[in-house]
């Protein structure tokens, strides 16, 4: 048996390592998986929930560590990985995405001469504002076996200068989820009941990068776009922690009665959201991805995408959120328009490559 410890703390890490997990567990391998929560996303909402429906063991550290500023919180989740890791001495460490739980564990990993496996590795938006920018970047320079979601990640490593034998291309994680669990999302009805919308009839937004949510303007011109959709069909809005912090600074309320703005939900609950809604608005890299996998047109209020293929063959329309005439705009002309057939996140056997490697170079 060799040991792995998987490092994660946030919403969409522990959705991707739902599917690997369970692919880890399965003896043949010969991999014991350790999982530490270092506590970044702590609320039942924004953790609890994901591990109970997608049947995932309680992770064996909980750190508990979160809030505070980019440096002090990465740097506290660094001292105590670092702990964790001397004790368990694994074989390898297990990151996924870009935040500071990745940035923080494979930087342990690698001071300790840990070799460290990235899953979602390659993407980039070139922009260095982004905090996950930097933690992406750095992950990949730490990593032995970099896994990309796509070509286009794989490129961008390669152009880096990686190695061509650390580079994995696996498919992206997040299809392998939607792929078994979307089945689960049925029915659907008294979900949509209850938030008092119907099938094909609503939008779905979701909000949260930083480059959003701590800019004033940013963040009005978006709430006043999804106000301007809501008065021709209801927009259903399950708000992020950080944004909701936010929208309660700004100066004008969120008033229109058809802006349905909830508590984060469930991944099937989202799921169900997804699949019926007319069209989806969203800063979200994971949700950007699922609106394809429903094939539901897209409008993604950013500057910049790492899904750039989505853009390329129209499923996606980046629209940065200046103004909300034209968030308005986007988001009601992209109804009915989905893009032309593609398959660029491979075929839903992303976490069996990824342990199937780790396999080979570890145990076999
Ligand atoms: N998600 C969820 N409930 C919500 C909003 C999002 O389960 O209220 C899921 C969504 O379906 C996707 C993941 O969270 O699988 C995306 O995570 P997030 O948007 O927090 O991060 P990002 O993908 O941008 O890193």
């Amino acid at each position: 048996m060799r040991k792995v410890v998987t490092v994660l703390g946030a919403r969409p890490q522990l959705i991707k390592a739902s599917a690997v997990s369970h692919v880890m567990a399965q003896s043949h391998y010969g991999l014991r998986e350790v999982m530490v929560h270092t506590g970044q996303h702590f609320d039942a909402n924004m953790s609890g929930v994901f591990f109970e429906e997608l049947g995932m063991a309680p992770p064996a550290y909980d750190l508990g560590i979160h809030g505070g500023t980019h440096g002090a919180m990465t740097g506290r989740m660094l001292a105590r990985i670092e702990e964790v890791l001397l004790s368990e001495r694994p074989h390898a460490v297990l990151v996924y995405g870009d935040t500071n739980s990745t940035l923080a564990g494979a930087l342990a990993a690698a001071k300790l001469h840990i070799p460290v496996a990235h899953v979602e590795a390659g993407l980039r938006s070139f922009n260095l504002r982004m905090p996950e920018e930097i933690n992406r970047m750095l992950t990949d320079r730490l990593a032995r076996w970099l896994f990309t979601p796509t070509a286009a990640a794989s490129a961008h490593l390669l152009r880096e200068g990686v190695d061509d034998a650390c580079i994995v291309p696996t498919g992206d994680v997040m299809y392998d989820v939607a792929l078994q669990q979307g089945a689960r999302a049925e029915p659907v009805t008294a979900t949509l009941d209850a938030m008092g919308v119907a099938s094909g009839a609503f939008a779905l937004a979701t909000v949260h990068r930083a480059e959003n949510t701590d800019d004033a303007t940013r963040l009005a011109e978006i709430v006043d776009g999804l106000q301007q959709v809501s008065a021709r069909m209801p927009v259903v809005w399950p708000v992020h922690p950080r944004t909701r912090a936010a929208l309660a600074g700004l100066p004008r309320p969120v008033t229109h009665a058809g802006l349905k703005l909830c508590e984060p939900l469930g991944y099937l609950d989202m799921v169900r959201f997804e699949k019926h809604a007319a069209v989806i608005a969203t800063d979200s890299g994971g949700v950007q991805k699922e609106a394809f996998f429903h094939k539901v047109p897209c409008v993604t209020l950013r500057d910049e995408t790492e899904w750039v293929e989505l853009v390329d063959t129209g499923w996606n329309r980046l629209v940065p959120p200046k103004s909300a005439a034209e968030i308005a705009a986007a988001i009601l002309d992209a109804i009915g328009k989905p893009g032309v057939p593609i398959e660029p996140y491979g075929r839903g056997d992303a976490a069996q490559r990824i342990v199937q490697r780790l396999h080979s170079d570890l145990v076999a």
